[in-house]
């Protein structure tokens, strides 16, 4: 376990709640190895009362004292100072690693500073924490009250511990509802060392056993790496991963912008968005804010004769960055390979209502990808992936994405094929092949001249390049169907969903029932995505989010001369958030180098998947300028061991 896992967080509901009662119980029991820092206090100093009790309790310096016994930032006002952020805060913890409790003053929700509350503090410091409350009339109301506001703020405490005389009965229904763990202590009745000293021997029993609860048994280091990858490789089967695997994978136990945080200690940086899916960040916090309101009140509800303001809201968001805003139409499902089946189906059954059956061909492009499912398979039909299964694939042939070959193929074929579908500027699984905006625009028009759909895979490229769809960047580039899914709820559940034309909306669009689309999966719509889908749409609309790709990728292009012109490198490719480096290297997907890059880039705090012998990141837009160095000092130190 690490050392400074052994942090705890003493929060009371209110002032008087027996904060430091409890902080001189725990240090006289465990007071010999545990240390005290309470950062803010105010009037006669909490620390100073401790040092008098408990010689022994090592107490750190506070970062700030004031005289007058009022809220620290009034108290900060009223002499012209000001409380630091959180993030001083917490960059000035005591570097120790020795374990200590902190302190907090008021309750979780007193102002900190101008514009934070304390509750932000302890959930930026990420230790284990006990709410205190005194047992006296009221309790259960306090504490139930109290910790359903921190909920409702994306935090909770471990424990809950009651100082006063002993109620089972409010312990009981604090459990019953809470379903956190209650603990009661005794009050003292005289303010003395020797009063506290002797009470904590005779809790003795209850403090160890709280120790345990937070430190050991609830603790996830307890599981230990050690323990659970060899559990995970006896039952799970994870994907696109050999189950002979060399590389055991990393037990992560919690994300945080761009940072996972695994079991063993180490924080790497997820320099591809987790498959391309985290758009701002890991738990970006207007997200999960809109994930525990709407938990609440709604879970799934079905998706065929009901609806919901959330689906409403996304459709209708979506289609307004479309042609046809108002005669267009969403068609939720649950992941990027069913929004092509989707896309594929659409496609199909209008040429069969508009008496063309033959058309069932669709056209792809080598280096395309569109997801594993079988019609989505069938249009990439990737050797390497899909080669085995390629007997009962559906009928689709891949060109190479040249506008001629497009014209020449649809000369041939044209009346057989119902559909071209491409993934517009980035070939992604593919290896971040890229192309112009010129020639989507000519592969489209090329579409047009032959009658027929033109299908965009927006599933990856949406917000990576820089426009709302990779395809905006062309002049006149408007798809007949627009498929899209990862980054859709900003990353956090699964959501699919396929933009449908008026011109395809029309062949269902009759009262002749048996016209109707029959297709649906169980969780089609679901709530909790879509208000996270209509919340990230919400955020994305404000249009920061451009500054934030345009920063990613002034950085990636200070780098690019740099790494085209190292001698192991066959081409750099950039757009957006995306940089992809292709390495001489046989192989392709397969190749030998990507597993060993993978491992080099970890040694530097980075966790790279490296698509073959092309090395590429495509980080969340809140990484940090340090981390984005930390990517490409990672991607140099695989170049190096090429040389
Ligand atoms: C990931 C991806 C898909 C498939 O999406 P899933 O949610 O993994 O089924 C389809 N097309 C493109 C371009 C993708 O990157």
């Amino acid at each position: 376990m690490k050392q400074n896992s052994f942090r705890m967080i003493v929060l009371g509901t209110d002032t008087d709640a027996g904060k430091s009662t409890f902080s001189l119980l725990w240090l006289a029991h465990f007071g010999s190895t545990w240390g005290y820092w309470k950062p803010f206090q105010t009037g006669s100093p909490d620390s100073e009362k401790i040092r008098q009790a408990l010689p022994e309790v090592k107490v750190y310096p506070a970062i700030q004292h004031f005289a007058e016994a009022v809220a620290p930032a009034l108290a900060a006002q009223n002499v012209g100072q000001t409380i630091p952020s959180v993030q001083a805060v917490v960059a000035s913890q005591p570097q120790v690693s020795e374990p200590y409790l902190i302190e907090t003053f008021g309750g979780p929700f007193s102002p900190l500073n101008h514009s934070e509350l304390q509750i932000e503090l302890v959930r930026a410091l990420e230790y284990p924490s006990i709410l205190v409350s005194s047992s006296a009339v009221g309790a259960i109301g306090r504490v139930v009250g109290q910790v359903k506001a921190m909920r409702s703020e994306g935090f909770s405490p471990r424990a809950i511990v009651l100082i006063g005389p002993h109620d089972p009965y409010a312990e009981r229904e604090i459990t019953k509802h809470l379903g956190i763990k209650v603990f009661s202590l005794p009050q003292p009745t005289l303010w003395s060392s020797s009063e506290y000293r002797s009470l904590a021997k005779s809790s003795a029993v209850t403090l160890d056993s709280l120790h345990d609860y937070l430190f050991a048994e609830s603790s996830f280091e307890q599981r230990s790496p050690n323990d659970l990858i060899p559990r995970d490789q006896k039952v799970v089967w994870h994907p696109y991963t050999s189950l002979r695997d060399a590389q055991p994978p990393l037990e992560v136990v919690s994300s945080h912008q761009e940072f996972l945080q695994l079991a063993d200690g180490r924080k790497v940086i997820d320099a591809f968005s987790s498959w391309w899916t985290i758009l701002h960040g890991h738990c970006y916090p207007p997200l999960m804010q809109t994930l525990r309101e709407v938990s609440m009140n709604l879970d799934h509800v079905v998706f065929a004769g009901a609806t919901h303001r959330y689906a409403v809201e996304v459709a209708e968001r979506l289609l307004k960055q479309t042609r046809w805003p108002k005669q267009g139409r969403a068609f939720f499902s649950d992941n990027g390979s069913t929004a092509i089946e989707v896309a594929l189906k659409l496609a199909y059954l209008c040429w069969s209502r508009r008496g063309e059956k033959q058309r069932s061909l669709f056209i792809g492009f080598e280096n395309g990808y569109h997801g594993d499912t079988f019609g989505a398979m069938s249009i990439s039909r990737d050797p390497i992936y899909f080669g085995e299964i390629e007997p009962m694939l559906l009928r689709a042939i891949q060109i190479p994405l040249c506008p001629n070959r497009l014209d020449e193929t649809l000369k041939t074929k044209g009346s057989e094929v119902a559909g071209v579908v491409i993934e517009p500027l980035v070939q992604g699984a593919g290896g971040m092949q890229m192309h112009t905006p010129q020639t989507l625009q000519e592969i489209q028009n090329i579409c047009r001249s032959h009658g027929v759909f033109f299908i965009a895979d927006e599933i990856m490229t949406a917000f990576r390049t820089g426009e709302f769809w990779a395809h905006q960047a062309a002049v006149d580039v408007n798809p007949d169907l627009i498929c899209l899914s990862k980054t859709l709820t900003g990353g956090v559940l699964p959501l699919a969903v396929t933009l449908a034309s008026p011109e395809i909306v029309q062949y269902f669009d009759t009262p002749d029932r048996s016209k109707s689309f029959f297709h649906g999966h169980s969780f089609t719509g679901n709530p909790l995505a879509c208000a996270l889908a209509a919340r990230n749409l919400e955020l994305v609309d404000r249009g920061d989010w451009k500054k934030e790709v345009r920063r990613i990728q002034s950085v990636w292009n200070q780098f690019l001369p740099e790494l085209q012109s190292h001698p192991a490198v066959r081409e750099v490719r950039s757009l957006g958030t995306i940089l992809a480096v292709e390495v001489h290297a046989s192989g392709g997907y397969l190749a030998e180098v990507g597993p060993r890059f993978r491992t080099l880039a970890l040694e530097r705090g980075v966790f790279l998947r490296p698509l073959g012998n092309v090395l590429y990141a495509m980080p969340p837009l809140q990484t940090s300028q340090q981390s984005l160095e930390k990517i490409i000092y990672a991607i140099q130190g695989c170049l190096q061991t090429l040389e």
